[in-house]
């Protein structure tokens, strides 16, 4: 069991060094390898910001990983070209054996429809449908959907699927956009600061919902979190600094969300 842990932690730190692509890790393969990601904004006539510095990482099947950093580190800039919503400025991002950064267009667009669910901190969902409707609007423009009502169940809302989101709760509207976002049964869920808004005790609930997600549909979760406390429940902890990959840690087992208190 160590022995195994400790080539994990090797590989881990492989991974944030400029390593060619990894095989697998523990059986399990790569599902999004980032190499030398830049992300530069021009600002202005002779200011640029360097938004992502080199960024090296590779994301395994079924992992549960949390994105660390402070306000400014690129994390959303990070999680956006790996939903396929921006482009790098240079370096590449594979999906399997697709290279998305060199993917034409219907590529891209099939991969953000098919592959990726997003997860944001305000909830975007349309007030005049209810619960069922916002969902059904991308159940039915998906591939293999599951059905609308399947998607509520699986994060606690049966009971809620015929109300607007004015008539619930913060806590809930979240989990009918993590129900919208899991129905094309994604392989990955991107999730930039998905309990920023809740309290504690509604956050616990997305969180759960999340971590469910995960477990029982094996997607690929990244989670963008300022609050490290929600990083003991991860497999893995990406920790960015000014752009680039900080720190890489690997918990020794994950924490259950029912645990946390922040
Ligand atoms: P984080 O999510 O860690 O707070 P971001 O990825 O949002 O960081 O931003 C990283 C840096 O890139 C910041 O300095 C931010 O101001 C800058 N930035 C992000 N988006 C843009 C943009 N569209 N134009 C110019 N600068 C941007």
């Amino acid at each position: 069991m160590h022995r195994v842990s400790l080539l994990v932690d090797t590989m881990a730190d492989h991974a944030t060094s400029g390593a060619p692509f990894p095989a697998s890790r523990d059986g399990l393969h790569p599902l999004l390898s980032a190499r030398a990601l830049t992300k530069v904004y021009s600002t202005g006539v002779a200011t640029e910001v360097r938004a992502l510095n080199g960024v090296d990482i590779d994301l395994f099947e079924r992992e549960f990983v949390v994105l660390l950093g402070p306000s400014g580190s690129g994390k959303s800039t990070l999680l956006n070209i790996l939903g396929g919503l921006d482009n790098p400025s240079s370096g590449t991002l594979q999906f399997r054996d697709t290279d998305l950064t060199e993917a034409d267009d219907r590529t891209l667009t099939q991969y953000r429809r098919e592959t990726v669910g997003f997860i944001f901190q305000f909830f975007n969902l349309i007030p005049s449908l209810t619960a069922r409707e916002n969902v059904e609007l991308i159940t039915d423009i998906a591939t293999d959907p599951m059905a609308p009502e399947d998607a509520l169940a699986l994060v606690g809302l049966a009971d809620r699927m015929d109300h607007f989101p004015s008539e619930l709760s913060g806590g809930e509207q979240q989990r009918v956009a993590i129900a919208r976002a899991i129905a094309k049964r994604p392989e990955v869920l991107l999730c930039d600061e998905p309990t920023g808004a809740l309290d504690v005790r509604t956050g616990t609930l997305v969180l759960e919902a999340i971590e469910r997600v995960n477990r029982e549909l094996g997607a690929l979760v990244v989670i963008i979190t300022h609050n490290a406390v929600i990083a003991d429940i991860a497999d893995r902890v990406i920790s960015l600094s000014d752009g680039r990959v900080a720190r890489v840690h690997r918990n020794a087992a994950r924490r259950p969300v029912n645990e946390l208190s922040w």
